[in-house]
């Protein structure tokens, strides 16, 4: 079978190749873009405690409640390296950026 025909052919639903793979991955919710494993998690914000109840249409509803912030956790994989990357080294030997203006037409200063 030719490559370009190939191509034409439904694939099985339980097809392995890499176009129904990824297919099948960017079909995931988004939630595991910001998980990129069980062990980092984005920050959250948590109720730790109720302190005040009123009826709110007849519904037990809190009224005021105390909020805590459970900061992000990165795992040591996943956190960026303080040093910057080797590539960084070569940019700072060059010394500093100086912008380049093309001058087309010589002139002279006056004044
Ligand atoms: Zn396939
Ligand atoms: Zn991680």
């Amino acid at each position: 079978m030719k490559q370009s025909s190939y191509r034409h052919v439904p694939h099985n639903p339980d097809c392995t190749c890499s176009v129904c793979w990824s297919k099948t991955e960017m079909a995931k919710p988004a939630r595991c873009l910001f998980t990129p494993c069980d062990q980092c998690r984005p920050a959250f914000v948590q109720r730790i405690r109720i302190l005040k109840v009123g009826k709110v249409s007849g519904i037990w509803t809190p009224l005021i409640s105390q909020w805590q912030v459970i900061p992000a956790y990165t795992c040591a994989k996943h956190t960026p390296s303080q040093r910057p990357q080797p590539f960084w080294r070569v940019v700072e030997n060059i010394g500093k950026p100086v912008p380049f203006v093309p001058i087309h037409e010589p002139f002279e200063l006056v004044g």
